[in-house]
């Protein structure tokens, strides 16, 4: 408020859009672009393909024309080499009142070729002035500013002013927050310089080694708070020691394991047996692609967990999901005598008193069920592994509920088929050890994906009836828009009749979100028996759903979904052997983003792939559940699907200094801890309980 140029009024502004609270807030608001104002060009000299380029002259021939929509400005620009056309189609009325002649002008933009000549739409204006003609001015920092901003003229321009201002105004050079040994050890920029020269670079060169440095700090930060509290709880906490393998694990191995496990499975067990018999407490991601066979995987753990005299759970985020991991289990273990339970919000409390009580009793081995296993209610004996399937519906809140139903805190596995980036993985999920399964069991054939417009969906029943004469079932999947509950309805009702209408020789079943639990799981059930040979449903179906004979996924307004649900919805089918199609449906009118996004989708069947490219299109701010949940901290300046090399590095260097000293207790690294607190205080501390 105090600075020149801000005063109460725009610093209020600052802190309300920007949440710019302090002179160190407004250092670490980056630019979001730079221009190139090193050099003056000339307008002999532009070119085809130029970037954004800076003249200097005169203007004349200002010109109206058209009405209403179609009103266009024109001048022509020239300095003593050419000339160059400007055109404005919006704001026209501020540029013709800025449009004088005689002045002096400064000229910005990008210039490209119209009708033969060399024009530039939009140029940003300004009157020349002794300080922006002087030649190196360098690389011009570019800031977003609100509507609400620029309405009160805090414009891109201001910030830039008063960025100046206060960096003129330091009583002394910013402090440094890093360490002196890694400045001096990685040939960083100091703090002061790195700051100075983001805002106000004056080359490229320096511009990126600011950015390195800033970057740097910001994921060496994050990666060192992670793997502190991991190294802490691992110091502070035992892990219950699984180190035999026993009888049921070996009964099942030999017979009752309906086929060969997976070179993949084989490795991850291999993986969890190690960490489990280790004395270590063990949190561990295990990420595999729809029908990798982690539930396989799952069950096996929870036998070395009962080997070993624990009971085991696994916590799903729906109740058909519980159910239907309570029938495969149940299924697989037939015959070996084990004690096993499931638990959702629809159990009777009569059952569910009987459950809390063989599960205290120790005489309940396994437990399955939904976030009713998290409830103080359901207490265990003795509590060894944890398993959490499809992850990302669940808050970390509520894994940290879990944790708290021991003294020692158990064995946790947290299984998701939306797999993660391994940028997203270090950072969300940082403190977690990761293990993945890269295989599909054998005899799979990939999806055939095919992307169609709306007026194909007429030609598309012959395959339908093709596939399902053939003995296959059909899922045709409709959009949740959350807006309105009531107009799914009345798309996925549509679309039944549709159906219905152009195939009645065969029996649908319907299932969305607001039917009751019993009617959704008695239309499951149909369909799974094969009664009824198409579902038609919204994506409630959309995580863990096991059908094999199902062999078409049909998703309408596929536009609607973002890549990884997309991926979700496909793996429902091709979970037999026979051969599965998905088709994706959209309107004629889409986007060229989703346009890419449908592409990828019939392109490739590699879930890392699709979640590299959706992070890449979107960002990881906008991904599906995981990330939105997921992402505990902001980043100011590094961006995880661009700066993933760093981010390894940043992770490294963090690693090195917690071996040599796992609790920061040496003076040098003093600066850390400090550095650490400070970013703490404002954020929630989320990764002592994952
Ligand atoms: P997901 O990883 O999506 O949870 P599931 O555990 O549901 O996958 O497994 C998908 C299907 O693959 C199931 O029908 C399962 O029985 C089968 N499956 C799992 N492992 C193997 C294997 N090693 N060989 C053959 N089929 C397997
Ligand atoms: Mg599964």
């Amino acid at each position: 408020m105090y600075l020149p140029g801000v005063g109460p009024k725009r610093a209020e502004l600052l802190r309300t859009e920007l949440n710019i609270n302090s002179v160190e807030d407004l250092f670490s608001y980056y630019p979001y672009k730079y221009i190139d104002r090193s050099r003056f060009y000339f307008a002999s000299e532009i070119a085809e393909n130029l970037p954004y380029i800076q003249l200097r002259g005169r203007i004349r021939n200002v010109q109206k024309s058209g009405t209403g929509k179609n009103q266009r400005l024109n001048a022509v620009f020239f300095d003593e080499t050419g000339v160059i056309d400007l055109v404005w189609f919006k704001g026209i009325r501020y540029a013709e009142d800025k449009l004088k002649p005689q002045a002096q002008y400064i000229v910005f933009g990008k210039p490209s070729v119209f009708n033969g000549r060399f024009s530039i739409a939009h140029p940003e204006i300004e009157f020349a002035t002794e300080e922006n003609q002087r030649q190196a001015l360098g690389w011009q920092a570019h800031y977003n500013t609100s509507e609400k901003m620029k309405k009160h003229f805090l414009n891109s321009a201001a910030i830039r002013k008063i960025m100046h201002t206060a960096l003129q105004n330091l009583p002394m050079k910013l402090p440094e927050t890093l360490p002196s040994y890694l400045i001096e050890q990685y040939n960083l920029m100091s703090r002061h310089e790195a700051v100075v020269a983001v805002h106000f670079p004056q080359q490229a060169e320096v511009l990126h080694r600011a950015q390195h440095r800033l970057k740097l700090e910001e994921l060496f930060y994050i990666q060192l708070d992670i793997l502190r509290q991991s190294k802490f709880r691992e110091l502070k906490y035992q892990g219950f020691l699984f180190d035999k393998i026993g009888t049921l694990f070996n009964t099942f191995y030999e017979k009752n394991l309906p086929f060969e496990l997976t070179g993949a499975q084989k490795r991850v067990l291999r993986e969890i047996r190690q960490h489990v018999g280790s004395g270590r407490q063990m949190n561990r991601l295990l990420q595999g692609d729809v029908g990798s066979g982690k539930t396989l995987v799952a069950l096996m753990s929870m036998l070395m967990a009962l080997d070993n005299g624990f009971q085991a759970c696994i916590m799903a985020p729906t109740e058909i999901l519980a159910t239907q991991h309570f029938e495969t289990i149940a299924n697989m273990l037939d015959g070996m005598g084990i004690n096993i339970a499931l638990l959702t919000g629809s159990t009777t409390k009569k059952a569910r008193e009987q459950l809390h009580e063989q599960l205290r009793s120790g005489e309940l081995k396994i437990l399955i069920g939904t976030h009713a296993l998290i409830e103080d209610s359901v207490q265990f004996a003795n509590l060894g592994l944890v398993i959490i399937d499809e992850q990302h519906r669940f808050g970390v809140a509520q894994r940290a509920r879990l944790w708290n139903k021991n003294l020692q805190p158990p064995h946790i596995l947290v299984m998701t088929a939306t797999p993660i980036p391994r940028t997203l993985a270090m950072t969300v999920y940082g403190d977690l050890e990761v293990s993945v399964i890269d295989e599909l069991p054998p005899g799979r054939k990939p999806i055939q994906t095919y992307h169609y417009y709306d007026s194909k969906r007429i030609a598309m029943l012959d395959f339908l009836k093709k596939q399902i004469d053939a003995g296959r079932q059909v899922y045709v999947v409709y959009p949740l828009i959350q807006e309105s509950e009531k107009m799914d309805l009345q798309n996925l009702e549509a679309g039944y009749e549709f159906f219905k209408n152009h195939l009645p020789q065969y029996h649908i079943s319907m299932v969305h979100g607001r039917m009751k639990a019993k009617e959704k799981d008695d239309e499951m059930r149909k369909f799974a028996s094969g009664e009824t040979q198409i579902m038609v449903a919204t994506t409630v179906i959309e995580v863990g759903v096991n059908v094999p004979n199902a062999s078409v996924m049909v998703i309408e307004s596929a536009e609607r979904f973002g890549l990884s649900q997309l991926h979700q919805l496909r793996g429902r089918v091709g979970r037999g052997a026979e051969q599965s199609f998905c088709i994706l449906l959209s309107s004629y009118k889409i986007t060229t983003d989703t346009r890419k996004r449908l592409e990828i989708m019939t392109r490739s069947n590699d879930g890392f792939e699709i979640a590299e490219a959706d992070l890449q299109m979107r960002g990881p701010g906008d991904m599906d559940g995981t990330m939105q949940s997921g992402m505990p901290f902001e980043l100011k300046i590094a961006n995880l699907s661009t700066d993933s090399h760093l981010l390894s590095f940043a992770r490294q260097v963090a690693l090195e200094i917690l071996d040599r000293d796992p609790k920061l207790e040496k003076p040098e690294n003093a600066i850390l801890v400090q550095q650490l607190n400070k970013k703490n205080k404002n954020s929630m501390n989320w990764s002592v309980i994952s």
